[in-house]
Order: C-alpha cells, then sequence, then structure tokens
C-alpha cells in the first residue's frame, strides 16, 4: 500500500502516519519527492484497512498495490531508478556496458583486457573471482587474489568493478573490492545472500535465474529493496527451454516488460545468454533496440584459450567493433551511451 500525502503536508503530518503504520506491527518507507511525500507500508496487508489511513490529516490517497513487488514496483515509484556505481550512472537516458573476461585467471589476462575494453569505451570492468561452475572439477577462481587483481585493474584504469559474491559469509570481502556487486543467475532466489546484500552499501547486480519467472525475479530484487539496499540493476541472462542451438534463450522479452512494471534498470547479459560469440552483436543490438539499460559482456584476450566461458567471449577487436555498432543503436533510440 501507497500512503500519498497532499503537498502542504507537513513533517509532523508525515510522522503522524509513520507512528500509525509502526503501530499496527507494519514498516514505513519514505520516499520524499520534489512535490510529495510517499509513504510504502510494507507488511501483511491484510492487517490494513485503507480508513486508517485515508483520513489521517494531509493524507491525500491511499493505493493498494496489488502486485507481490511492491518497492520494487512502478506503481510505487512512477520515475525510472538511476543507479549511482561509482560515478557511473546506471538508468535513465544512459547505456551502460560493462565488460570483461568471464573469470580474472592472471595479472596479464586482466590488465591487457581492462585496457582494451577501457579504450573502446566500457565503463565497468567484469570479472571473477568467486565462479559458480557446473563440474567441482573445473576453475573455481582465484578468490581474493582475484579482487586483488580486479582493484588492481581499476586504480590502472579507473574503470569501476563488478564481480560475483556466492556466500554471505563472504559478502562483505567481496563488497570491500568490488564496485557493484553481482548475484548471479543460481543464487537469484538464495534469500540468506540478498539479505546479507541488504546490509552493504553498494548496489547490486540481480542476474535472473535460468528459471525464474518475471515475478520471481522481482520479488527477489523486492527482497533487497525492502532490506534496505534499494540500489538494484536487473540483469537478463538468458533462461532454459527446449532450444539446443545456443547455451540458453535470451528472453529480451522482460526488458519492456520490466519497463512497465518495475523502476529499477535492466541490463542485458548477451554472453551468458546466447552461449556463442558470433550471435553476441545482433542480440547486443537488439537488446539495446529493446529499450535495455546496458550490456554486460564477456571478453578475453585469447579466448581459445580462457579458463571459462571461452565460446562466449569477444576478442577485444571484437568487442570494440560491438561498441561502434552499440553505439549507433542506442543514438538511434534517444539513448547515449557514455
Ligand atoms: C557470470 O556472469 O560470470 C555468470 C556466472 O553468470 P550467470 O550467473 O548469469 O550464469
Ligand atoms: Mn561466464
Amino acid at each position: 500500500m501507497i500512503i500519498v500525502m497532499e503537498p502542504s503536508a507537513t513533517d509532523a503530518d508525515v510522522e503522524h502516519v509513520i507512528t500509525r503504520i509502526k503501530e499496527l506491527g507494519l514498516r514505513p518507507h519514505l520516499s520524499k519527492g520534489v512535490e510529495r511525500t510517499i509513504i510504502g507500508v510494507i507488511g501483511d496487508e491484510r492487517l490494513i484497512k485503507r480508513e486508517q489511513f485515508s483520513l489521517l490529516p494531509h493524507v491525500e490517497n491511499v493505493i493498494p498495490i496489488l502486485k507481490p513487488y511492491k518497492l520494487s514496483s512502478r506503481d510505487f515509484k512512477p520515475t525510472d531508478s538511476i543507479i549511482d556505481v561509482a560515478g557511473v550512472k546506471v538508468g535513465g537516458k544512459n547505456v551502460v556496458i560493462m565488460a570483461g573476461p568471464c573469470a580474472v585467471e592472471t595479472e596479464e589476462q586482466l590488465m591487457t583486457t581492462a585496457e582494451a575494453v577501457k579504450a573502446s569505451g566500457a565503463s565497468l570492468l567484469r570479472g571473477g573471482a568467486y565462479k559458480p561452475r557446473t563440474s567441482p572439477y573445473a576453475f573455481q577462481g582465484l578468490g581474493e587474489d582475484g579482487l586483488k587483481l580486479l582493484a588492481q585493474a581499476r586504480e590502472k584504469t579507473g574503470l569501476a568493478i563488478v564481480t560475483e559474491v556466492m556466500e554471505s559469509a563472504e559478502v562483505e570481502l567481496v563488497a570491500e573490492y568490488a564496485d557493484l556487486v553481482q548475484v548471479g543467475a543460481r543464487n537469484m532466489q538464495n534469500t540468506h545472500l540478498l539479505r546479507s546484500l541488504c546490509k552493504i552499501h553498494k548496489p547490486v547486480l540481480l542476474k535472473r535465474n535460468f528459471s525464474a519467472t518475471l515475478s520471481e525475479f522481482l520479488m527477489s530484487a523486492e527482497y533487497l529493496l525492502s532490506g534496505g539496499n534499494d540500489q538494484v540493476i536487473l540483469c537478463e541472462r538468458g533462461i532454459r527451454t527446449f532450444v539446443e542451438y545456443t547455451r540458453n534463450t535470451l528472453d529480451l522479452n522482460v526488458v519492456p516488460a520490466v519497463k512497465q512494471l518495475s523502476h529499477l534498470p535492466i541490463i542485458v547479459d548477451p554472453s551468458h545468454g546466447t552461449g556463442r560469440h558470433d550471435l553476441i552483436l545482433p542480440m547486443s543490438r537488439a537488446a539495446i533496440a529493446a529499450g535495455a539499460d546496458g550490456l554486460i559482456i564477456e571478453v578475453h584476450p585469447n579466448p581459445a584459450e580462457a579458463f571459462s566461458d571461452g565460446d562466449q567471449s569477444l576478442t577485444p577487436a571484437a568487442f570494440q567493433q560491438l561498441m561502434k555498432e552499440v553505439r549507433a543503436i542506442a543514438a538511434a533510440v534517444g539513448r547515449s551511451l557514455n
């Protein structure tokens, strides 16, 4: 439920409403706009009757939110959220490109990639230090040493860092190094991990699980927002279908659907979405044309030798070409790539 205060409402009127919400065992979420203050009521809506609030002084309107996700819904916040990642603004008119290797492998591999993606115009460097691999025998990532290399690459290039956290116990450590903390597809519904991420003061990149409905995806975002971290960027990275030709089916439908249902920005990962380096460019163009707020792309100086996901990694030269084409698409749909 949303309580919209009249423009003439004073701080005391707002405080009065908040006190009532707390008395009912519910939680207030205050959002002060230029013209109006809006108070979200979080908790079991069965405990609330509209009149309990509509008759309070200077309450303009009480609007029930029927969707299961509340704070992440556009009903709650009609304007696009813009998430600040170490000075890089994700959302609104901007198109932001994140690029780098699937996994941090060596200092040389990471620095070469970082310099290359920076030169082509990426704003964030991606790279996994903790890798969720299908096989326990596969490379699992460098752990904290990988985080240190990412910090070194940021120092050298000025690129902000996005990297994955897999466990609650590692949240503090990863958040110390990362500018944007990634929740991988496999952990989208790890509610314990999501709760741990509410306590950090870093934005979160929430990747959609390959079997999650859009509603489940937004409910996971709701865990973060309701827990106190409203710095959330969504990421579509492909879902499981009967299709065998590609690793996943990139569900670009969710881009405009998320724009209708939520105020949160959404970026697209055509690397995991296709699993094929030759499909990354056309699907990147399509994603930006569909309204995505950015892309996250795997780039490796020598994909054939990559420890993971070489098949879906671009060479620096292919990435440079992609940036050129994506820039043109962004301009054509009234967006700017910074
Ligand atoms: C990744 O981005 O490296 C990754 C493992 O992605 P996902 O969680 O989408 O599979
Ligand atoms: Mn990968």
